[in-house]
Order: C-alpha cells, then structure tokens, then sequence
C-alpha cells in the first residue's frame, strides 16, 4: 500500500473501496489511431475512504506520472448537449447556495467553462486553477 495515511487528517484508518490494477494514466487525451490509444500509459487506481473523515483518494496515485502534454484536452463545452447540462447545474448551484457576488475558486477548472458559467449567471468573481489550462484553447 503507496499510502498508508489519509492526506487531509492523517488518519491510519483507510478503507479499500475498489482497485482497477490497470487504467489509462489520462482519460482526456485524443490519440491519433486506435492503436496508439489501445497503447496508452497506464497505472493503478486503488480507492480507498478515510474511516476518520471520510476522504476518498486514489492510493496508488503516482503523481510523477502526470505530464500535461499538448494531446491533453478536456474541453466538453463543444458539445451543446454539455453546455446546456452545465447551465442548469449551474443555475440550481447558485439558487441552491445564494451564490451572488461572491468570489469562487475551483480547483481543476480545466478551461475554466463552468467557472465562467458560475461567474456569469451568480455575478461573481472567480479564480480557477488547473495545471492542464491552455488560454488560448479556453471557453469565453
Ligand atoms: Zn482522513
């Protein structure tokens, strides 16, 4: 076991939720040929659930192995289909929580479309943070 403690409370007391010994290292990668993605790097995923507070993480997460790339993209805002699905859970986030002229961070915003939504809709601020972000790729 990679990890043996719970990265927020420290806790020993970790719970095994499932294992897929072998997973693409990217799930937000477009390879050029069948054969190249049936080629992609792959790694174990091992869940476990923290028995103090609760937090689930990948155990086995080789942070090492995560090299953002010029194949890395995971923009879903193309699809209308998403952007529509979006709108909504963003509209019922803000009626939800009252989040009006707040300031919002979002940890893995990756091009930043949802926080704008948030933004846009709640006439808030935001900050977003995401190692794979591209601003010549992201959403207006
Ligand atoms: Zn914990």
């Amino acid at each position: 076991m990679k990890s043996l403690r719970c990265p927020l409370c420290r806790s020993r007391e970790q719970n095994e939720i499932f294992t897929w010994e072998s997973m693409p290292v990217f799930c937000n990668v477009l390879y050029k040929t069948r054969e190249e993605a049936l080629g992609a790097e792959r790694a174990c995923v091992r869940l476990v659930c923290c028995g103090r507070c609760g937090f689930i993480h990948n155990a086995a997460f080789e942070p090492e192995r995560i090299r953002y790339g010029p194949h890395y993209g995971n923009p879903l805002s193309a699809s209308a289909h998403f952007r529509q699905y979006a709108t909504r859970v963003a509209e019922e986030l803000i009626r939800k929580y009252g989040i009006y002229g707040r300031e919002i961070v979002e940890v893995g915003c990756g091009d930043g479309y949802f926080l704008k939504l948030l933004c846009g809709l709640g006439r808030n601020q935001g900050i977003g943070f995401d190692p794979g972000y591209n601003p010549r790729g992201a959403g207006s």
